[in-house]
């Protein structure tokens, strides 16, 4: 087996408002925490380009500028309501469900839209790449492989 290392130097240039950092991790994932994009340096094994990296950022910065993360909390908050007056209900007519549905339906409303994120992350992640001007073909590959 040969290793072979790529070396390559960069200067930073201040595009957004969020910190993109190339973590040194043999994990192969990328993700945003809304305060910072981080990509793994184990991700790079599964790119074929310059283009492949564009569309991960782009996936990433994505989920920032289609407030992804705001929506998430307040999907959480309407499960969550409605959780309350289904407790509530309950505790109504004497049963204490403790909580029960307040806490699985504010889980359900924050994953409900999780899929229908990631999927408008992949498209205006690759609307982005395209824009800056990189051929983004077969990118769907790399996006599949551990993009969150
Ligand atoms: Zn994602």
């Amino acid at each position: 087996m040969t290793t072979r290392t790529r070396h390559s130097q960069s200067t930073p240039v201040t595009g957004c408002a969020i910190p993109i950092n190339l973590e040194t991790n043999p994990d192969a994932n990328a993700f945003n925490t809304s305060q910072k994009i981080s990509i793994q340096s184990g991700i790079l094994r599964l790119t074929r380009s310059e283009a492949d990296v564009a569309t991960i950022v782009g996936h990433e910065l994505a989920h920032s500028t289609m407030r992804h993360f705001e929506k998430k909390d307040i999907n959480g908050y309407i499960g969550a309501f409605g959780g309350v007056m289904i407790d509530g209900g309950f505790l109504l007519g004497g049963i204490s469900t403790g909580g029960a549905f307040t806490g699985y339906l504010q889980t359900a409303g924050m994953m409900a839209y999780s899929v229908a994120f990631e999927m408008e992350a992949d498209y205006v992640g690759a609307y982005y790449a395209a824009r800056a001007g990189y051929d983004i073909a077969g990118a769907e590959e790399v996006l599949a492989a551990n993009v969150a």
